[in-house]
Formats: structure tokens, sequence, C-alpha cells
């Protein structure tokens, strides 16, 4: 008997070279290779007659191979097959073809399917490129008997037919599958374990893992060939709700794991809402107060907080983070404010210093490039509570720095970090104290003596968890959010401060940039500065490619000799960096052109335009990252995408996006439509689990049931659900995020 774990080998027709190739698409168990489905079905039971098709429909045709050949056009050797059902015939062609010439014996069957099409002269129906199988000689090549080529038979034809994408260079083909998929089955345990609780079977009217995996192959005649292709059989329900289901559960699971910890009641009293008040530059707009209120409620209460704040670019994230920052320090408690870059760190800095320090609040930056002495100096600060807001990048996390009472640590993230990275940040910040702690205990062990471990006074007994704050200006559609962020609790930014005028959106060829160069000189000549941004740095990089060093010689020295034109690119120092961008900040630089450092956060609101050169380049997300840097003020905003060379059919959808919409959540659903979620978020690397059979996308409803009933459950044991059956579920969750998902930081 196989188990699902059992190593796919064992399987009877698979030996140590296909399980190679099998391997190599992340089939190693018999599991592996039942949840291997399927991409679409065939009707084999009542496959069209060729008298009864219709132009421009989809169909699966079973017929007699009547004669082909090959015949040469002036463009291209076509291939031609004519299969009949007694007097009707059918014409089938394939263009390029030559490896199909011998292929064809008179008589054979032949199952075919594809989109019929009318013939444009001879008004003769036709399908072209259609996807064929021979049927019947599936076993021409072994020593079979009769009865074993009549089975093998009947999995071709005479029912719903299962096909299977086509591995190892073509040699693991759909028959292939269907056979040995077949033998697995036969010889499958009878005795699958059920983790999912009763109730939630129940209420989802979930049928057997077993049945599932059976008929998910292998559909009962009955079945409706539509829910088949879209993946809405019960079979096809039950093995996507395990995948997300288990998911779910461990992610709330982390959830009440984070509420159960100790945290900080930070209290909000009127002198505290007298601190906020104060700094106030402007008046928060009604989102901006809701939000604030959910932060401020999250961090009354005695557990940590795990808020994702998600705000379109522009929509005012900064202020509310100063506003929670205040709460904390108010409460007498030391904040971190992390950025992506240094380049928004600094400008973070800036902004804390206008908006806070009049109030006298006490800020550092902490960055990498600083001088060491300086950073000692301010490490010291920090440790001993001076320091009260600290601003840096994410290197604040590597560098061992101490806080005296760390209360908040807020993460912008814009787009850039990934959700392993923040992981990583909560322990961290959490876990601070206890794995210094953990350190000196090894130290001393090691070596008594040792001065470091001397040194080092041992932390009080169990120290708070300090309240996270995450804000990401990706808008994330709601199921991402779901799988991404569902330990998170979730707050948006829905509206924009007021009186921004839409930004204006248009795309052209690089041959118009003349015309593009005098719009922008008008733009600068009313007082507006402008960006202008290039894919690459240098030249050399890619040839035909502006590169931004290149163009900032051309634009500096001879379009733009006039005015005054600055170069912002990642290789630059980081005092020069800050230099340029505190001139362009300033209003003494123009024009400033620049690399995609400027995607992420930076802020002036006097930019009127951007103009991005080779925008068929950029990723759609990054697109409106980009022109999120303008629209900041209340003077009318242009973005001027301009592309030079081929674009490809993807390529158009971004910037057709772009010019159509100005709404975030509309690009980035689309932005996952195009790409698909484990690009989406390069999530594969930042620890999102990558599913077999479940798509975010068409499998939406389903994730949320799936998040609700993991809530259910964990909410148990009760009536409802038995103890026996919470700690069945979560075993075999942990077995999952461990070894299908690579996550191990659960429970
Ligand atoms: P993001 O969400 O992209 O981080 P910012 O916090 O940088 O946005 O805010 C964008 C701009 O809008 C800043 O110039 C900021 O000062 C301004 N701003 C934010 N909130 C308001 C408001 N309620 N009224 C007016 N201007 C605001
Ligand atoms: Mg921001």
């Amino acid at each position: 008997m196989l188990e699902l774990s059992t190593p796919v080998q064992y399987v009877k027709g698979v030996g140590p070279r296909i399980a190679e190739i099998l391997a190599g698409k992340g089939i190693h168990t018999v599991g592996d290779l039942l949840y291997y489905l399927p991409f679409r079905y065939e009707d084999r039971l009542n496959p069209r007659g060729i008298a009864e098709l219709r132009p421009g429909e989809m169909a699966t045709v079973i017929g007699e191979v009547r004669n082909s050949g090959l015949f040469r056009t002036r463009r291209m050797p076509i291939f031609q097959l004519t299969v009949g059902q007694g007097r009707t015939r059918l014409r089938c062609l394939w263009f390029n073809a030559t490896y199909l010439q011998d292929k064809f014996k008179p008589g054979q069957m032949i199952a075919l399917y594809g989109k019929v099409e009318e013939d444009q002269r001879s008004r003769e129906l036709q399908i072209v490129q259609p996807q064929f199988e021979l049927l019947g000689d599936a076993f021409e090549s072994g020593d079979n008997g009769a009865a074993e080529k009549k089975a093998a038979q009947s999995l071709e034809i005479g029912r719903i037919v299962p096909i299977y994408e086509s591995i190892g260079q073509g040699r693991l083909t759909p028959r292939w599958f269907r056979r040995v998929i077949r033998t697995a089955l036969d010889n499958l345990t009878p005795e699958l374990p059920e983790p999912i609780p009763g109730v939630v079977r129940g209420r989802l009217g979930l049928i057997s893992p077993r049945a599932a995996l059976w008929n998910v192959h292998w559909p009962e005649p009955g079945e409706s060939l539509q829910d088949l292709q879209s993946s809405r059989t019960p079979a096809h329900i039950r093995l996507i709700f395990d995948e997300l289901f288990f998911v779910e559960l461990g992610l709330e699971l982390k959830r009440r794991q984070q509420k159960a910890q100790t945290g900080i009641a930070f209290r909000l009293d009127d002198k505290v809402r007298a601190a906020i008040k104060r700094i106030l530059p402007f008046h928060p707009t009604a989102a901006q107060k809701r939000v604030l209120r959910e932060i401020a409620a999250d961090m009354e209460k005695p557990y940590p907080m795990r808020r994702l704040l998600q705000g379109d670019v522009g929509s005012g994230k900064t202020i509310v983070g100063f506003e929670a920052a205040i709460i904390a320090i108010e409460n007498g408690c030391q904040v971190a404010l992390m950025a992506p870059t240094e380049i928004l760190a600094q400008q973070h800095y800036f902004s804390a210093r206008r908006i806070l320090e009049n109030a006298g609040y006490r800020i550092v930056l902490l960055t990498g490039s600083l001088e060491a002495d300086r950073k000692r100096e301010i490490r010291r600060h920090i440790a001993q509570g001076n320091a009260q807001l600290v601003i840096g990048t994410h290197a604040l996390l590597e560098e061992k720095v101490e806080f005296a009472r760390l209360g908040l640590v807020i993460v912008d993230e814009q787009h850039r970090f990934g959700v392993m990275q923040r992981l990583k940040l909560m322990k961290k910040s959490g876990g601070s104290a206890e794995e210094a702690h953990a350190e000196t205990s090894v130290e001393t062990g090691a070596s008594p003596v040792q001065p470091s471990a001397a040194r080092r006074t041992p932390p009080p007994a169990s120290p708070p968890e300090p309240d996270v704050l995450v804000m990401t200006a990706t808008p994330i559609p709601r199921t991402l959010a779901l799988t991404l962020y569902g330990d998170l609790d979730l707050s948006v930014l829905d509206e924009l401060p007021p009186g921004r005028t839409p930004i204006v959106t248009k795309c052209v060829a690089d041959d118009q940039s003349p015309k593009v160069w005098d719009f922008v000189r008008k733009q600068v000549a009313a007082g507006h500065q402008a960006y202008v941004v290039y894919p690459v740095i240098s030249e050399n990089e890619e040839n035909e490619v502006k590169a931004a060093v290149k163009m900032y010689r051309e634009l500096s020295g001879y379009v733009f000799a006039d005015l005054k034109v600055g170069l912002l690119h990642g290789r630059l120092g980081a005092d020069l960096k800050d230099q340029v961008m505190r001139m362009f900040q300033k209003g003494e630089l123009q024009i400033l052109v620049a690399t995609t450092v400027i995607e992420v956060g930076v802020d002036v609101p006097n930019a009127t335009v951007m103009v991005i050169e080779h925008a068929e380049r950029f990723g759609l997300a990054q697109l409106h990252q980009l022109r999120g840097r303008i629209g900041r003020g209340a003077a009318k905003s242009y973005c001027v995408l301009m592309t030079g060379g081929k674009i490809t059919e993807e390529g158009q959808r971004r910037l057709d996006a772009m010019v159509k919409t100005n709404d975030g959540f509309q690009i980035a659903e689309l932005d996952l439509e195009l790409r698909g979620p484990g690009e989406f978020f390069g999530t594969r690397q930042a620890g999102m689990p990558s599913f077999r059979v479940a798509n975010l996308i068409r499998d939406a409803q389903l994730l949320e049931a799936a998040k609700r009933e993991a809530a259910a459950v964990l909410a148990g044991p009760n009536s409802e659900i038995s103890s026996e059956e919470i700690s069945r579920a979560l075993v075999h969750m942990r077995a999952l995020w461990q070894h299908t998902y690579g996550l191990v930081e659960v429970g």
C-alpha cells in the first residue's frame, strides 16, 4: 500500500531516472504526484460529431486518421491531417510542423482538441494547431497483453479524460501521467488521515480526501465539464480548501500567540492627545483620524500591536506614524522608525525634525554610512534612553543597537521589504533582550571570565514586547493581504489629503522627446520642478538603453543648459546623495535626473512633472511608485511615459493601465493578474507559501472561508470541535508549514 508520504519511485512505472525528472518539478512523494492536477479535461464520453461543429467553439473530436502530408508554402511548411467520422471529414493544420511528418498512419484513432474555425476560402471547418493524442497505442512498444491494452485504452476514451502538462521535454506525457496516477490511486492506502474537523467539513460540504484525489483525476461520468475546467467540482474544492485552510490556521495561530504575549499598555490621556495636536502641521483627513484611532486602540491594549497600515503613495502615512510615535514617547518609551533605503531614512529624519523637534523631542538618525565614532555616540544615546525617536534603515536590526526602553517599532516598508524580513525584524525587536540574554549565557558558559559577558547586565525578567506598525505603500489586494499579512491587523488609508488634482499621465514614443522637453521647460518656468527617470545608471550596463549618467550629461549640457540639473543614482556616495536630494528639496535644482532610487518615499511637493524614459521596461508597481513622487502638492502634475524600442503585449497593458488610472488598488489588482501572486511580491523568496492547487485570484472566496474557519477552530475546543480534532489539525498544519511551505516559525 502506498502512503501519501511514500517516495514516488515506489509507484509502478516510476524508475530512478523518471523519479529524477519528477523531482525537478517538485514531485517527490506519492502525495506530490497526486497533487499534480490535470490542467484541463476532455469530454471523450460525448465527443463532438464533426457534422455538428460550429466555428469559434473549443471542441474535442475523436476520429480516424484518413491521410496526412506536408506541403510547403512560400512562408513555411504546413502539415495537414484529415480525420474522418464515417463520411464526414475534418481538416487539421499545424504550421512549421515538419516533425509531424511520419507520425500518423491511416486507420489510427485520434483525439483532437482545439478551436474550430472556418477556412476563409473553402468555407470548410478546420482546427488549427489542435492538441492531439493517438488512441490505443499506449503500450505499443511493450509486450503487454490484450487485457492491459484494453485497460489502458479505457483511460483514454469513453470518459472524461484528464489532460496533464507534459514534463521532461515531453518524455512524461499526459498519457504517462494518467497511467501512473491511476496506478498510484489504485494502490493508495484506504486510510488517509482526515485533518479537518468535522464541523468545518460539514459547513463547507467537503468530501473526503480520498474521494477528492480520485475524482479530481478521474471525474465521475456525470460531472460538469464546466466545473472541472474552472476547478469548481467538490473534489477541487476539497483540495483547494485544504491548502488554504492550513495556511490560514498557521497564521491565525501566530496571531493568537502574539496576542498572548505581554506588551505595553500605553496610556492615551489628555496630555498625550494635546501633545499630538501640538505637532500637527495640517488637519488630518478623516481616514488619517480613523486609522490613528485604530492604532491608538491597539497601543492601549496590554498585548503587543501587530498592525499593517496600508495607504497609497501620498496618502499621508508619515504623519500617522509620527502620531503613534508620540503616544509611545509620551509614555516614556523609545521608538524605532525604519526605512528601506538610506535616502528615505534621511527624508524621514528631516520631516521628523521639522515636525517634532520644536516640540522638544529628541531624534537621532543612525545609518550605515556614518563614521564609526559618530555611530558609537548615537548608540550610546540610544542605550541611555536619551534618544526618543531613532530613525534608520533596517540595518538598525543587524547592528547591535540596544535600546533603553523600546516601545514601538515602525517599519516604513513601502514595497521593498519582504515578509521574511518582517518576521526577522519582529523577532529581533521583540526578542532582542531575550537573545542578548541567551548570548550572554552561552558566552559565560564557554568562558566565565570573558570580559564582554561580564560587562553585560542581565535583562529584566521577560521584558514586554514592543508594538509594531508596518506601513506599506503597496495597495495589497485583499486576497493577498489575507495570506501575506494574515497575522497582522489591517488599517487602510483610503483617502488622499485635500487639494490634490489627479495626475495626468501620457504615453509617447521617445522620438517625441523635443516636445516633452519643451513641456518640462514650461513647467519649470512656472516655478515647478521635474524628475527624469532612467532604468539604468550607466551606458555599458545595457547598450541601447539611455542611461542616467549619459542623459544627465546631455540634458544638463545641452537641452537644459540654462537650468539647474542634478543627478541621483544608487552608486553615488551617501553624502553626495544626501546633498543632491537636499538641493532638490530646497528648490536649488530644477530638474533631477535619476534612477529608481527615487521610487521610494521621496517627497517634494513642488515637483509636478515626471518623465520616465523606457517606461516599457518598468514593472507596474514600480511605475506607480515612481509616479507617486509627483501630484503631492496643489498644482496639477504630469507623468510622461516615454517608450523606446519594442514593447511586449504585457508591457503595453502596463502602460495602458498607468494612463487609465491613478488608483493604486486597481493597479495592484492588474499587476497581480499579470504577474501572478508568486511574482507580485517576490513572495517566493519572502517566505510565502507557493500554492500547489489554490489560486489566490480564482479562489478568493475559499480563502475568506478558510480564514473564518481557521479562527473558529482555534476558538475551540467547544461543543462543535473537540480538543482531539484541534490537535490533529495543528499537527498536520505544522508538518505542512515545515515541509511544503518551508516556513518553520510557527507554534
Ligand atoms: P505617504 O503615505 O506616501 O508616505 P506622506 O506621508 O509622505 O505620504 O504624505 C504626502 C504629502 O502629503 C506630504 O507632503 C504630507 O506633508 C502631505 N500631507 C499628509 N497628510 C496631509 C493632510 N491631512 N493635509 C495636507 N497635507 C497632508
Ligand atoms: Mg511615505
